[in-house]
């Protein structure tokens, strides 16, 4: 028998069920290439991503930390023709990288990706139409600001994902993580609905933060 870690729990799952095609795999090499860190969600992450938004049917979608493009293909996959999608991403190079990716895969239309800090992106939007999906997943200092800066961007019902959400630091109880005080913000929020679901990863187990806005 294998060993019960989250890295052979991961080959399983996705070799049944996340199975990455010609876009996912040339967006993770590309990634790599690019001398980029290879941080993007796991294949079986990045299928629960698209299967959440299947569920939740978004028009527009806002993802904040793009990298290369992997979690925005993922995400962008489940738009609805006329659908929009918009990333935020701090680095040039990161932004250049993905938005060949998303080129590739087909979504060079619809998927916009803003250049700059998160937090002055996400203010200078407060005219925009309202989104119905919000995945955060960049700097996890950010994530209690992008939290509070993304929610009256989310429509009601709208649903919110965190990705990172379960650091080591959840494990002592005296422990400090950008990512944990953003679960303890949205446990705190009377606007959220949430639990946390365990991810694997290729090293180890990690957390999405599902939320759904009142
Ligand atoms: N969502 C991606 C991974 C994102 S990694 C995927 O799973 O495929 C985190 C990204 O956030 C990095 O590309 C990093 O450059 C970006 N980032 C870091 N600080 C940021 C900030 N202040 N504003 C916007 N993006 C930031
Ligand atoms: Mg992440």
């Amino acid at each position: 028998m294998n060993a019960k870690t989250p890295e052979n729990y991961e080959r399983y799952v996705a070799g049944l069920f996340a199975r990455e095609d010609e876009a996912l795999l040339s967006a993770r090499a590309d990634t790599t290439a690019g001398g980029l860190p290879e941080i993007a969600v796991s294949a079986t992450e990045g299928k629960l991503l698209y299967v959440l938004a299947r569920l939740a049917r978004p028009r527009r979608i806002l993802e904040i930390g793009t990298l290369g493009g992997y979690s925005a293909i993922c995400l962008a996959r489940a738009l609805p023709p006329g659908g929009r999608m918009i990333s935020l991403e701090l680095d040039p190079h990161h932004a250049e990288v993905a938005r060949g990716n998303l080129l590739r895969a087909g979504f060079g239309d619809r998927v916009e990706i803003r250049v700059g800090p998160a937090l002055e992106s996400l203010a200078a939007m407060s005219g925009e139409e309202p989104f119905d999906l919000v995945f955060i997943d960049a700097d996890k200092d950010g994530y209690v600001d992008y939290l509070r800066a993304s929610l009256p961007l989310l429509r009601s019902g709208g649903l919110l994902l965190g990705d990172n959400t379960l650091p080591d630091a959840v494990l002592d109880e005296a422990g400090d993580s950008g990512t944990k005080r953003y679960n303890a913000a949205a446990a705190a929020s009377p606007e959220l609905e949430s639990i946390l679901v365990p991810v694997f990863r290729r090293d180890g187990l990690d957390g999405l933060l599902v939320s759904v806005k009142r």
